[in-house]
Order: C-alpha cells, then structure tokens, then sequence
C-alpha cells in the first residue's frame, strides 16, 4: 500500500488530482492546499519506526489510515502517505488546506524533543518541499508547533530553514 516515492512520481503530478478547485487561482488545485506542515514521528534515535507502523498505530487512534501525506525515514527514503487528494489527519484546525509531513525521529535518547534529523532526511525534505512548491507555489511551510503552540514537533523551526530570503 505503501510506497518509496521518486521526485518523478506521478504522485508529484498536479494533472493527476481531478478534484474540483476549491478557491481561485493557483492555491485553488486540490483542496486548495496552503500549507505545507512539517512533523516528527516523536521516537527515540535507536528506534526505527516503517509507514507501515505509523500506519497501524494511527489506525489504532481512529484514523481511517496514516495521517500524514509523507514519511522519510532516517534513511532519506521518502514515503507515500495518506493519497494528496485526501485530508490528512496530523494538524487539528488545518488538515482540510495542508500537506502533512513526518521524518523518522524527533526525540533524543531520554525522550526530550531534539532535531534528530539526518544529512539524509534533511536533504529529502527540501527536495520534497521543493517539489510541492511547484505544485502548490503559494503554500507556506510551516512546523506543527507553529500551529499548535503547545507542541514541540517537529523539534526545529521549519519556518526560518524553509522560508529563508522570502
Ligand atoms: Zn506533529
């Protein structure tokens, strides 16, 4: 069900969501998305967690299936989701307009938020932000917890790596 996403994917084509706009102009494609929102799967360094897991454990909260779009394990592989034309379930009050993005990691070895992020995974979320910027020009990019002030995730500003000049 799951699958390792290419930047050449027809996931990445704007052609592909036959959804009916929701707003004007370019925001208006596929649910009118506006935000891109940046997560963490909150697990330890050692723990290597698959799609597959976060899946069931998001199945087992009453979701109908993984709340995120996107998964990127420590390896940099970039994951399928939940399909992009459907709401996602990983930010309360903002799911309907977003993407939701999750890298493997997030907490250091005593449980604390910390910036786990590998080379890897770094460099698979800018090249995949950089691919839903085409689709999707006028989205921000934003961490969970600038949405949700009470929250840690995804444990680094997304706002100042991934705005930087604009
Ligand atoms: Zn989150």
């Amino acid at each position: 069900m799951f699958k390792k996403l290419t930047l050449n994917d027809p996931v990445f084509n704007v052609q592909n969501y036959p959804l009916p706009p929701l707003g004007e102009g370019p925001e208006g494609a596929l649910r009118g998305i506006n935000l891109l929102i940046i997560h963490c799967s909150a697990t330890l360094p050692h723990q290597r967690v698959t799609v597959e897991e976060i899946d069931r454990w998001h199945r087992q909260r009453g979701f109908d299936c993984i709340g995120y779009h996107f998964y990127i394990t420590v390896d940099g592989t970039i994951w399928t989701g939940r399909p992009l034309s459907q709401v996602g379930a990983h930010c309360k009050g903002y799911n309907a307009h977003s993407i939701g993005i999750c890298y493997e990691g997030g907490l250091d070895e005593e449980g604390r938020p910390c910036d786990t992020r590998t080379l890897l995974q770094k460099a698979a979320l800018v090249a995949l932000i950089n691919k839903l910027r085409e689709m999707y020009p006028t989205a921000d990019v934003v961490g969970h917890n600038d949405l949700d002030l009470s929250k840690a995730c995804p444990c680094f500003s997304a706002v100042s790596e991934y705005n930087e000049g604009e």
